[in-house]
């Protein structure tokens, strides 16, 4: 399956779409769920056109792949979610509940993000 331009989070990308952002840096923009699953819940996407799991990490650069794992965590300590516990998850393809094919990594935690 080629990445399709006109997803929904690639439109958030665009800014053709509005988000409620928490974070952004070169690599990543991260936001609130729009259908918020737990007290926190933050999409964190790459800025890369990758569509799942398995694209990021087979064609996504190193730097790229550095830069997405380490905004996850500034995401997760300038929300003070260390201490409460949070969960990371990321669905890949439909079967497994995927709905929006750009990567994205779900934070979610019971604590109420600052
Ligand atoms: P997936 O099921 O693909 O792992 O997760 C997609 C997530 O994107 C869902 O939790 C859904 O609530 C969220 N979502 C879908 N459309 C929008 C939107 O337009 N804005 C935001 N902020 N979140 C969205």
């Amino acid at each position: 399956m080629a990445y399709d331009d006109t997803n929904v989070f690639a439109k958030i990308l665009r800014r053709e779409i509005a988000s409620d952002p928490v974070f952004e840096d070169d690599y990543v923009v991260a936001f609130r769920d729009i259908h918020p699953k737990a007290p926190t819940h933050i999409l964190v996407i790459p800025k890369g056109k990758y569509e799942d799991f398995y694209d990021f990490h087979n064609n996504a650069s190193t730097e790229e792949i550095c830069g997405f794992y380490n905004a996850i965590k500034k995401v997760v300590d300038m929300l003070g979610l260390k201490t409460s516990g949070f969960n990371l998850l990321s669905n890949c393809g439909k079967t497994a509940g995927q709905e929006v094919f750009h990567y994205h990594m779900h934070i979610l935690s019971n604590k109420l993000g600052s």
